[in-house]
């Protein structure tokens, strides 16, 4: 299916500094207005104030290189103090030691290989490790079970939306060298049961590992704010290692999350030296090579500049706008929250509407919120950003309920459409929807990819029949493709 796209080179003479800057500027117009609060995902504002000292911060280190430490002592001491904050935070009694990363996925995938190489030298039984986790978990697990060679074995969550951990018992086999759980998930917002988890690891001499992707830099401080937050952190025995981002409730610059193990003879499995090299020797803790000082410095600069009451502050606001949103939400005919998630993640689900319409309707009202699958919901990610917003959400909400009634009323009957493939399309910008079921309406046999827009309801349709899931993982593939494509001249 390969096909000609347009050839881009360099311009032949450089451009004025204002003209690139303009042109930049107005490819933004485009963009999601995160700035307004109407957005549910991506991205996490903590106040005007805060984002200039993170720019002040993040442009004062901007050249420099944390590949190398001993280049950069002031990178490695903000590194360092990063990282032990973070430890003290997440229940550290002083044996805990960890690396800073580029973010959530790369955390993950550190704590996975590291996993896999202590089992390779501790576990010599092992032909491929297994690791047991719940079905929320994020795909950065798959992720690195991909790059890594290992195999995930997902167990369903309960009725509650938490980890099913007797279900978890019964999957651990001689093959297993790792649990997890999450606190909380991303789909759902659930913390789940760490201390019954890291009980598992330890009756069965497992890892286990407590994605604190999302709550880590926010749950603290929930609990400090007066609300009930399960145990989730390295307080918990049982628990080996854990990922936190600091660029989400940590409010830090983008490209700054830390991995975290319970004493360093874990960590050093994690650990890379390459002494051979005409270049040198040549030694990197963690994926990348060159690690840009600016991320660094401005997780540093954050979490001075807040501090513990500045953090607390923050999240007892988000928790007050998430509690009146989730509240609002149930309150709303037909619409309720997945679970009862104890920070500010949740999913928006409805036993009567078509969420996604819902979901439709509130994005011509400007809002932004992701589309789930199993059961369809809307995902909302509350932060700082939000909290003026609540009232203005909750009313748009309400409408837009009350207008995809009427609508469905008129046409019931009309309903089958729904299906797993439409939703994973709903997910996915608009732009290239049509490019998509064109090539569904290939792979389920009807010839035509002609893709017309009015057509395409019918065509999401089609994508809910595909045959198999391995077809949509191909259509998905040919987007993420797309994706680094130069696009199209209309
Ligand atoms: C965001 C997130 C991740 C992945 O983090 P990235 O920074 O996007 O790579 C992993 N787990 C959970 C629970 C998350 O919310």
């Amino acid at each position: 299916m390969s096909r000609e796209h347009p050839t881009i080179t360099l311009p032949p003479h450089g451009k004025s500094r204002d003209d690139v800057i303009a042109a930049m500027r107005k490819q933004r117009a485009k963009d999601v207005d995160w700035h307004a609060g109407q957005v549910f995902s991506l991205v996490f504002h903590a106040g005007d104030e805060a984002i200039e000292l993170l720019q002040e911060a993040y442009t004062l280190f901007f050249s420099e290189n944390g590949l190398n430490p001993t280049a950069f002592p002031s990178l490695r001491g903000f590194e360092t103090n990063v990282i032990a904050m973070s430890a003290a935070l997440l229940g550290s009694k002083g044996s805990v030691v960890g690396n800073m990363t580029s973010g959530g996925t790369e955390s993950i995938l550190m704590a996975m290989f590291t996993a896999r190489q202590w089992a390779r030298a501790n576990r010599p039984h092992i032909i491929t490790p297994e690791v047991v986790l719940p079905r929320s978990a994020h795909p950065a697990f798959e992720k690195a079970a991909h790059y890594f060679d290992m195999k995930l074995v997902h167990v369903s969550v309960g009725t509650d939306l938490c980890a099913d951990v007797a279900a978890m018992r019964t999957a651990v086999t001689s093959q297993t060298i790792m649990v997890v759980g999450s606190a909380p998930s991303y789909p759902h917002g659930m913390v789940d049961p760490i201390t019954e988890i890291a009980a598992l690891a330890q009756e069965h001499n497992l890892l286990c590992h407590v994605d604190a992707c999302v709550g880590g830099f926010m749950l603290p401080f929930v609990r400090r704010a007066g609300y009930t937050v399960p145990d989730f952190d390295f307080s918990v025995p049982g628990v080996t290692s854990i990922s936190a981002d600091l660029h989400k409730y940590g409010y830090a610059a983008k490209g700054a999350s830390v991995v975290l193990y319970h004493n360093r003879e874990l960590r050093r499995h994690q650990l890379f030296a390459a002494t051979e090299w005409p270049g040198g020797i040549y030694a990197s803790p963690t994926m990348t090579g060159t690690r840009p000082g600016g991320a660094i410095a401005a997780a540093w600069a954050i979490m001075n500049y807040l501090g513990e009451d500045g953090y607390t502050e923050i999240a007892a606001n988000v928790m007050q706008a998430a509690t009146a949103i989730k509240g609002g939400i149930n309150a709303i005919d037909g619409l309720h929250v997945l679970g009862d998630p104890p920070m500010s993640l949740l999913a928006i689900g409805s036993d009567s509407l078509n969420i996604y319409e819902v979901g439709d309707e509130m994005g011509q009202r400007g809002w932004h919120l992701d589309r789930q699958q199993f059961p369809p919901t809307l995902h909302m990610t509350i932060n700082y950003a939000h909290i003026d917003n609540v009232d203005r959400f909750l009313a748009d909400l309400a409408d837009s309920a009350e207008i995809v009634r009427k609508f469905s009323l008129r046409k019931t009957g009309n309903r089958v459409t729904v299906g797993a493939a439409k939703a994973a399309t709903r997910m996915l910008p608009e732009n290239v929807v049509s490019r998509l079921t064109g090539r569904a309406a290939s792979l389920v046999g009807t010839g035509d990819s002609g893709g017309a827009p009015q057509r395409s309801a019918a065509m999401y349709g089609m994508m809910g029949t595909l045959p198999n899931r391995g077809d949509l993982k191909e259509i998905v593939l040919d987007l993420v493709e797309s994706f680094t494509m130069p696009e199209d001249k209309k």
